[in-house]
Formats: structure tokens, sequence, C-alpha cells
């Protein structure tokens, strides 16, 4: 099932939506401002975050800027009331993926939503298997024997960077600049700390993290 992140502060606006997202098959995290936006998305793995711009708090363009500076790259569909093209420009140069003007009919929403989750599924790598366990990359979600896992944002990402190079020795100074943005202080057992955090949630029957010491961390495909 798809996680979609929703910062709207617009509750009638919001309910609506939340009810055609579920009732297509969603599971709709909704908030009303753009800080928490912000903190969500960085800590869990979302398919997709419709994001207003006119938030109460922070300006929808400055939380997705920051995301994508974060190195947040879920798809994020912009809803504006302003019917300025230089809206829709800004959005779109902070990398944004798509753009709504308010008001919609809720189909359409729907139609773009169901358009940008696919497009991040036709993503040649969406769904990675080793042994029990299934991830799939468009809906940021991971199972082991069936049984549902539940991963927080760089839990996520240190789990597909190592699962893209299974078998492959990948480097921490490689998974420390893929886990946190350009500017954020990292400090020096951050890679560590994670990958124990992994460690921990793939137990006891997923694949095992392996440390070579100097060198990096590995997921052996056995
Ligand atoms: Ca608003």
């Amino acid at each position: 099932m798809t996680r979609v992140l929703f910062g709207e502060d617009d509750r009638a606006l919001a309910r609506g939506v939340v009810a055609l997202l579920k009732t297509a098959g969603y599971s709709v995290d909704h908030v009303e401002e753009g800080h928490l936006v912000l903190e969500m998305a960085q800590e869990e793995a979302y398919g997709l975050i419709i994001l207003d711009i006119g938030l109460p708090d922070v300006s929808g363009f400055d939380v997705l800027r920051k995301l994508r500076s974060a190195g947040v790259d879920i798809p994020v569909l912009l809803l504006t009331a302003r019917d300025a093209l230089e809206d829709r420009v800004a959005g779109l140069n902070l990398g944004g993926d798509d753009y709504m003007l308010k008001p919609f009919e809720p189909a359409e929403l729907e139609a773009r939503v169901r358009a940008l989750v696919r497009r991040r599924q036709g993503g040649s790598s969406s769904v990675i298997t080793v042994g029990g366990l299934i991830c799939d990359q468009a809906t940021g979600t991971v199972t082991i024997n069936g049984r549902p896992v539940k991963l927080r944002r760089r839990e996520w990402a240190l789990l597909v960077s190592l699962l893209t190079r299974t078998g492959k020795v990948v480097a921490k100074e490689r998974l420390s600049s893929e886990l946190f943005g350009h500017d954020e202080p990292v400090g020096p057992n951050a890679v560590e700390l994670y990958i124990a955090r992994l460690r921990k949630k793939l137990q006891p029957d997923g694949p095992a993290i392996r440390t070579l010491r100097g060198l990096g961390y590995m997921i052996d495909p056995s």
C-alpha cells in the first residue's frame, strides 16, 4: 500500500482528499503545518507527498527546497490556489514533480497521484528481493516472509542502498553521503548507529548485514 504524506491546512479540502485517496487504496498521513511535513518526510518512507504551497508556518516552496537539499527524493505534487505561471515554474524548478491549481476535480487529483506513483514504480529496480525480504521502492514498503517491517526514512535509505548492491561492499563514506544531506552535521558513528537499528529490524529471518572492517558493509545474498 503506497503511503502518502499530505500537507494541507484547508480542512474541508483535506477531508475530501484524504477520503478519496483512502478509498483508492492509499494510506494517508495528513498534517496541517509545513514543519511537520519536513519532519515526517525525513523520518518515514513515503511513496508520495502532496503539498499545499500556502501553508501557515513554512511555505510549501520552502518545504520542498529543504527536502530536496536534505536528499529526500520522494515525488512531490504541489497544490496552489494561486494561478501564477511564476509559481508553477518556481515549484518545478525546486524539484516538484507535478502541479495542480485549486480548485480541482477530485478525480483529476487521483489520476495525477496514480501517474506519479506509477512513474516511480516504472523505475528499473523498483522491487528488490533477497531471500524472504521484498523491498518495493515505489511504495516504500518492506516485508520479510510476508511480515511488514516499518522503517524510518534513513533506515529505509540505508537498506535500499545496500540492497541495490547486494553481495558488494558499500563504503561507509558512500552510505553516509546517501543518508545525510550535504549541509547536515554528521557524527562519526552515525552510519554504525543506523546499521545497528536496521539489523535489529531485519531480525530474526531477514538478510544479514555484514561488517567488513575498514571497508564498509554488505548484504549477504545467501
Ligand atoms: Ca493553504
